[in-house]
């Protein structure tokens, strides 16, 4: 069931376009599992976005719907682009939004991955009104 107000999967969202090559990406890592790339709006000296080859809308939908082999391949994928891009040393973060609370943008689930610099606290604060 859709959750969030995300919806179905939308085969027209950003990613699923990126994936089917329709769109360009600056790819840094491909496998039958996982595509990385650096993000459009980057929010730290590396900022890495990882996705399943999949139509998952999210984390939720991918914790639910993916198999086995999928959820592993996926999160493995994601530790081979950090040690790929020699992150390990000095460390990096992992964040993934989920719905409408966390801000989600691009309804195809995504891991964020940020290193390069001292990260800060975990959350930053709203801006005033939100
Ligand atoms: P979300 O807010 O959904 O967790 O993150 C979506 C991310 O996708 C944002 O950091 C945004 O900059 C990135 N993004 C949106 N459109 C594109 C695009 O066309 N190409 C790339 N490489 N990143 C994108």
């Amino acid at each position: 069931m859709p959750v969030s107000g995300l919806g179905p999967y939308d085969e027209q969202n950003i990613f699923a376009r990126i994936l089917r090559g329709e769109i360009p990406c600056r790819k840094v890592f491909e496998d039958e599992f996982a595509l990385a790339f650096h993000d459009i709006a980057p929010q730290a000296p590396v900022h890495v976005l990882v996705i399943p080859k999949g139509p998952f809308v999210s984390f939720a939908d991918f914790s639910a719907q993916a198999d086995t082999a999928m959820i592993a391949g996926f999160f493995r994928a994601v530790g081979t682009v950090a040690r790929q891009l020699g992150l390990e040393v000095e460390g990096y973060r992992l964040l993934a939004n989920m719905g409408k609370l966390s801000g989600q943008e691009v309804p195809h689930f995504h891991v964020h991955l940020f290193a390069g610099k001292p990260l800060g606290r975990m959350l930053v604060a709203p801006a005033a009104g939100e």
